[in-house]
């Protein structure tokens, strides 16, 4: 059965199916998975766990779809994208809660993450009409070359728990704004707010076939037939470096275009001549928006040592401060973990740094009772190879650790295979241009506890991926480009 799904508190059912071709269908199997609610454990809705038969019929769809598509005029590519902006924010709350529920962030994060997403159709939108090429002489003469943009082709999207709605709309905007058509592998733990999303992009005119969405609780299987489908021809990922390097190496058989949005371990930088106060409310942002659960989040906190004890010490006080519980009761502002595996690894990680020497500040100890939830935790005098400093925590965790130099802050915070974000802190903008220089990332936050944004290129070095996302670079992980040379 796959019928749709009433979810408290919102207006409309929202779709369980797999949506193929333009059809909502139940899996070929008849399976179905649950999708809990991560502050009681209780299931939410019954979703169709699609097969490989389903992911291949969605491929079929796709492929079916991709001529039509292409050559559609990019104007009018643009104006479904707009479309669709206007109809996510006009259903903002709507969204919001959904992925309140499935998720079980805090409706202040989920709504927040509903603007960050509908803002990639608008910007997409705007990309769609400015594909442009050009027009060059050869060197020698005679020869005149036209280099020109082609949509890739079939794409398939696998996407996260953690940010529902904008980790697909990053993805999606820039495949409809160039022309392609898509595969799309919602996270297990969070396909609703996908399948919500796929009835207002067809509300908002985006053909049949051109999104197929196929949430199931078999990734693996799921994922490697679409990737060994000739007609796929480009991966777009976003999750963790483990499952990314499985599909990297996937993608070789097909030679697949691919980027990767991979893990972080992002640093903290707190130097000695920062505003403390401006410091402390940006850590919060960058530590605790979406509860921690994000690749951007702050991992790590490295202070200059004549500072350190007065920010660990207002920063605890934040922390300590929040309101945990159920992400949609008012005045919340730290939900439950996504799943019990999630909370477990915080857990895990928490204790084996304590065991390593670490201090807790304030939090630190796993609730009794149902959920998943785990306290805002600061932890001060945190070892170099503790776990806090090593593993992704992707929870409510800040481990605090000093430095004496520019050297070496540099030093620690680059001692990871990982290069996502690094967040800097100082009252001297050419010091912090010097640092953001020299820190091994993708991403460097000047005074600030977000980047991201739309309008800029989302994305990593090292072992945090491949590729860009939004910008002006995002568009062009979806095209090809192709010239044609001529005499004249
Ligand atoms: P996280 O640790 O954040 O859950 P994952 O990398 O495990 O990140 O998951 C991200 C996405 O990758 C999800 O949609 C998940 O279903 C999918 N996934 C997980 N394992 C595999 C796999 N072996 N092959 C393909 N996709 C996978």
């Amino acid at each position: 059965m796959t019928s749709d799904v009433r979810i408290p508190g919102l207006e409309s059912p929202v779709p369980t199916g797999l949506l193929i071709g333009g059809q909502w269908r139940p899996s070929s199997s008849g399976a179905v998975f649950d999708v809990l609610d991560p502050a009681d454990g209780t299931v939410l809705a019954p979703v169709a766990d699609g097969t490989t038969d389903d992911v291949t019929a969605a491929g079929d769809a796709a492929a079916a779809a991709l001529p039509g598509f292409a050559a559609t005029p990019p104007r009018k590519r643009s104006e479904m994208l707009r479309k669709a902006f206007e109809i996510m924010t006009a259903r903002a709350e709507e969204f919001a809660l959904l992925m309140t529920r499935e998720n079980g962030k805090a409706l202040p994060d989920a709504r927040a993450e509903l603007t960050y997403a509908a803002e990639f159709f608008r910007w997409f939108a705007e990309e769609a009409v400015r594909i442009d090429g050009d027009y060059r002489v050869a060197p020698a003469g005679g020869t005149r070359t036209v280099v020109t943009h082609q949509p890739v082709g079939v794409c398939l999207l696998v996407t996260p728990w953690n940010f529902p709605a904008a980790m697909l709309t990053r993805k999606l905007g820039p495949a409809i704004a160039a022309g392609c058509t898509s595969v799309v592998k919602p996270a297990e733990d969070t396909p609703l707010t996908a399948l919500l999303l796929a009835q207002v992009l067809a509300e908002a005119g985006v053909p049949d076939g051109v999104v197929n969405i196929v949430p199931t609780m078999n990734a693996k299987d799921v994922v490697a037939t679409a990737m060994a489908d000739p007609r796929t021809r480009k991966i777009s990922f976003t999750g963790s470096t483990e499952v990314g390097k499985i599909l990297l190496k996937q993608a070789a058989d097909q030679v697949l275009v691919s980027s990767m949005e991979l893990g972080g371990n992002a640093p903290f930088l707190v130097c000695d001549d920062a505003d403390l106060d401006a410091a402390v409310d940006g850590a919060m942002l960058a530590k605790m928006r979406n509860g921690g659960e994000a690749c951007t989040a702050a991992n790590r906190f490295y202070v200059q040592s004549s500072v350190a004890a007065a920010f660990s010490e207002k920063l605890a006080a934040r922390m300590g401060a929040m309101t945990v519980g159920r992400g949609s009761d008012e005045g919340v502002t730290l939900g439950p973990l996504v799943n019990e595996e999630t909370v477990a690894k915080v857990d895990r990680i928490v204790r084996s740094t304590v065991e390593a020497g670490a201090r807790t500040v304030t939090g630190g100890t796993r609730p009794e009772g149902p959920g998943y939830f785990y306290p805002p935790t600061v932890l001060v005098d945190v070892p170099a190879d503790s776990a806090a400093m090593r593993e992704e925590t992707f929870g409510p965790v800040a481990p605090i650790a000093t430095f004496s130099d520019d050297a070496e802050a540099l030093e620690l915070a680059n001692s990871t295979p990982f290069g996502l974000v690094a967040y800097v802190y100082t009252g001297d903008l050419a010091r912090g241009l010097r640092l953001a220089e020299a820190l091994e990332s993708g991403m460097v936050g000047i005074n600030r506890g977000v980047v991201s944004d739309p309008a800029a290129p989302f994305g990593g070095v090292k072992q945090s991926g491949l590729g860009r996302e939004g910008g002006h670079e995002g568009i062009g992980e979806y095209l090809t480009t192709k010239y044609v040379s001529f005499p004249l």
